[in-house]
């Protein structure tokens, strides 16, 4: 049966929102702010997604968080290092619009709905010009989840869980009228909107949709959600949505053998990788999402990252490298030949690769690969190293969108009460992997969010109005 308007549909709210990951849960909360009726529907028993994989790191320029630290930012300085990360790639407007929202977000979720944060400020990460990410005390994205579905329920957000969103109904104009979806017994359930905010993430967890858009990383194990299989891209097609940068991604490094991510922050300090011939291959500080296509192409497509005790400090603050101790991926050794001995790299080579680091860190000659080593020292015995191989955390590309989250159609027009924020969206990380400056996903999701919740509202109260 279609409908022709949310008001024949068995039940009716002004916004509807598909996805409780960040992206949906701040779409409904910022909603919810603005007076609307909003019901989250969520295909898992237990909301997780993308978000709860993460450590919680969320950027955020210029907040109260960092004046109390005496870290100067803005979100031009923001916006900066996001357009030089992206080689002037990125749609500057969103980015603009991202970077802006950026850290009142921030201080919003803290301040307005209890979602705590506190500023990291131990290591600064590639490309990042400010200490700028808030994270939640944990270090956890499953604290980031469970603060954010229990603000949007303290808010009065409706949140439906076991509910897979399967089809939207739309009039002749593209306006969404209703979505369709599966209940926990298996029941079709139709639910009109005022207006609708697609989070549902992105396409990383369907191979065709990979192969297609990013054929580099079809090989690549997936560690994100199963959620993510693209279905904001398949309801866009529906309605004639534009799609933006769909070769964009974060890529990762994982454990070789139960592919856990290793944190960059055992780089950071001077820690570098070689590959199974022992050599490094790469300026490792370009950037950590580019760096597991590199990796994927090197011989046998694992290598080493390399590392000491003191590069290894910041990294035993995330709950993330505790699990790649526990599962015996950390190689320990007194000196470079005993690490040569455990990770079956040949000694030369990797004696030679730690000299040469050691003789760009001094300044007495410069390493090829462009990295700047100074203000780190030697790495010290006793030497680790874990093997890693490059994997698909979340793609960047998705629904075209405006500056206030409004889905567009192909032809630049806006469809008519349509939003998406987080995966679902474009992000601002420009065409490919490369362009990916740590933090873009998170932001992308809250910021946004806010803004899809806020503006699904007021397109809402509108046509309430108009109607
Ligand atoms: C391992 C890992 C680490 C990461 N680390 C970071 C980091 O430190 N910093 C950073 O910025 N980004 C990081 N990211 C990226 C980040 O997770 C995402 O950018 C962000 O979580 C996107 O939020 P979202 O709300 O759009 O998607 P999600 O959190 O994935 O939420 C989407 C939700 O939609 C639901 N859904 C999907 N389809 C339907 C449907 N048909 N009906 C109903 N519900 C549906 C899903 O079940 C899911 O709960 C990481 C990703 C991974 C995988």
């Amino acid at each position: 049966m279609r409908l022709a308007s949310a008001a024949e549909a068995e039940r009716s709210v002004d916004v509807v929102v598909v996805g409780a990951g960040a992206a949906g849960l701040c779409a409904a909360l910022s909603a919810r702010d603005a007076g609307a009726r909003v019901v989250v529907l969520e295909r898992d028993a237990k909301p997780a997604g993308n978000t709860a994989l993460t450590l919680g790191m969320l950027p955020g320029a210029g907040t109260r968080f960092q004046r109390e630290a005496g870290i100067e930012d803005s979100p031009d300085l923001f916006l900066a290092d996001i357009v030089k990360k992206a080689k002037g790639k990125t749609e500057e407007a969103l980015a603009r619009a991202v970077a802006e929202a950026s850290g009142p977000a921030v201080e919003w979720l803290n301040d307005a709905h209890g979602v705590a944060f506190e500023l990291l400020s131990d290591i600064l990460y590639p490309g990042h010009s400010r200490h700028r990410y808030h994270v939640p005390k944990s270090r956890t994205g499953v604290e980031m989840e469970e603060g954010l579905l229990a603000a949007a329920r303290r808010a009065g957000a409706e949140i439906v869980t076991s509910a897979r969103v399967e089809g939207l109904e739309a009039d002749e104009t593209g306006r969404v009228v209703a979505v369709r979806y599966t209940d926990r017994d298996g029941q079709n359930v139709t639910l009109g909107c005022g207006a609708l905010v697609l989070a549902t993430g992105g396409y990383g967890a369907d191979p065709a949709l990979v192969k297609r858009h990013i054929p580099e990383m079809s090989d690549a194990v997936y560690c994100g959600h199963d959620g993510s299989d693209g279905i904001a891209l398949a309801f866009g097609e529906q309605l004639g949505a534009g799609f933006a940068d769909l070769g964009a991604y974060q890529g990762h490094c994982v454990a070789a053998g139960p592919a856990l991510p290793v944190t960059w922050a055992l780089v950071i300090r001077g820690g570098f990788q070689v590959n199974r011939e022992g050599r490094r291959f790469s300026n490792e500080m370009r950037g950590y999402s580019e760096q597991a296509s590199a990796v994927l192409a090197e011989p046998g497509g694992t290598v080493f990252t390399v590392y000491d005790a003191r590069c290894e400090e910041p990294a035993l603050t995330f709950a993330d490298y505790h699990r790649v101790m526990e599962a015996g991926a950390v190689l320990e050794a007194d000196d470079i030949e005993g690490l040569a001995a455990k990770a079956g790299l040949p000694a030369a080579a990797l004696k030679e690769s730690f000299l040469a680091v050691s003789a760009y860190g001094s300044g007495e000659s410069a390493d090829p690969f462009g990295r700047d080593f100074s203000g780190n020292p030697p790495l010290r015995p006793h030497f680790k190293a874990v093997e890693v191989k490059g994997a698909l955390f979340h793609t960047q590309g998705g629904l075209a969108v405006d500056t206030g989250a409004r889905v567009m159609r192909a032809g630049g027009t806006a469809l008519p009460n349509l939003f998406a924020a987080g995966g679902a969206a474009r992000g601002i990380s420009g065409p490919s992997s490369d362009g990916y400056l740590g933090g873009n996903g998170l932001v992308t999701a809250v910021a946004l969010g806010r803004l899809a919740g806020a503006s699904a509202a007021e397109i809402a109260s509108q046509h309430k109005r108009e109607s």
